[in-house]
């Protein structure tokens, strides 16, 4: 019964605020939030959607049967903490040398404009490395990636910047970043009904954020199942 039941609870269309979408949130405040346990992350202080980490337990001892170890290093973020990695970037000598809009183009090839981040939503992960590297020549990376790609989707968890070859627009792939999906697609369809153009704002570069499609190309850039 109280699967069925928590079952229900999921799949329930949600309402979400713009400032949820938004990632103008205090999630260890927030009741759907959850601090995530030391065993599950290298980070301290990160959370998640409850339901998300929930999920996430039970990827993490399915994987550990198979002698893998799932480490989230990055979980839920908010506008504020992702205005600090952007104007981090904004500021770099990496990407000083680019102006304006070409400048912010170049960050978004693996970040995302405050207020664009799905890390705001509390349904998305980075799993063990920001590397393409170490998914790809890794040992361990690699059966990692393999034993995600073959087991995620059955926890609801899938790869969400897949490679671009079959047209998908925006971030770079990155093989670490998951969704849960069950929440995540109920958050997009809220933000595009919610969010416009209006509302990213308060960093540098924002007014760029239409001339990119920042929503449309990158919000929405995403594997077409997370749609
Ligand atoms: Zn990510």
């Amino acid at each position: 019964m109280l699967a069925s039941t928590s079952l229900m609870n999921t799949q329930e269309e949600r309402t979400f605020t713009p400032a949820e979408l938004l990632g103008q949130v205090d999630y260890a405040s927030h009741s759907d939030f959850s601090v995530i346990p030391a065993e599950y992350t290298s980070k301290t202080q990160v959370y998640l959607r409850t339901e998300t980490l929930d999920a996430f337990k039970k990827m993490f001892y399915a994987a550990k049967e198979c002698g893998l170890d799932l480490k989230i290093i990055s979980a839920a973020r908010n506008f504020d903490y992702q205005k600090g990695i952007w104007e981090r970037k904004w500021k770099d000598g990496k990407f000083i040398k680019h102006f304006g809009a070409d400048r912010a183009k170049a960050i978004m090839r693996y970040s995302s404009m405050p207020g664009t981040s799905r890390h705001h939503w509390g349904t998305d992960i980075d799993i063990n490395d920001l590397s393409d590297s170490y998914f790809t020549s890794n040992k361990e990376g690699k059966k990692v990636y393999e034993w995600l790609t073959t087991h995620a989707n059955s926890f609801g968890f899938y790869q969400t910047y897949t490679s671009k070859e079959s047209g998908r627009t925006g971030y770079e792939e990155e093989k670490w970043h998951w969704s849960y999906m069950p929440i995540a697609k109920q958050l997009l369809n809220a933000y595009n009904t919610q969010i416009s153009y209006k509302a990213i704002v308060n960093f540098n570069g924002y007014e760029s954020a239409e001339l990119l499609g920042a929503i449309d190309l990158y919000v929405n850039g995403i594997d077409a199942i997370l749609k």
